[in-house]
């Protein structure tokens, strides 16, 4: 079985075709797809979108891009949000000091958080990877 362990079905962009872009990756031979949180508060969407589809999962976490706008998310937080049984994975969370989107303290504070519910929950990291400056 193929798995799509990264994609970001809650974005606009995909809003008037989930339908068909779920039975594509289907057809295609994907069996499960996990689509990646970016914010924690807009986690109720991912988990509607994840509850309407069997092959669809889905993570809790914070894009660094995000960061300052959940600054002082707590690792008991993300924990609890992982009982739900359509949420497989932490993230998406890590450093991007790339962009300009982000303060790098929030994020290492996101990060650490993330972390620290990863090894709670023994649940996988998702972790975000910059554009390197070189
Ligand atoms: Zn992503």
């Amino acid at each position: 079985m193929l798995v799509d362990s990264h994609c970001h079905l809650d974005f606009p962009d995909f809003a008037d075709d989930l339908d068909g872009i779920v039975a594509r990756a289907e057809t295609a031979g994907i069996g499960r797809i996990v689509t990646i949180s970016t914010r924690v508060r807009r986690l109720a969407g991912l988990i509607a979108i994840a509850e309407r589809f069997p092959s669809v999962y889905c993570s809790v976490g914070t894009h660094p891009h995000h960061a300052d706008e959940e600054d002082g998310i707590a690792a008991a937080e993300l924990i609890e949000l992982t009982r739900h049984p359509k949420v497989v994975a932490l993230g998406e969370a890590g450093l991007d000091n790339f962009y300009d989107n982000g303060s790098p303290e929030a994020q290492e504070r996101g990060f650490r958080a993330h972390i620290a519910a990863a090894r709670a929950t023994g649940l996988p990291l998702v972790i975000h990877t910059p554009r390197s400056r070189g």
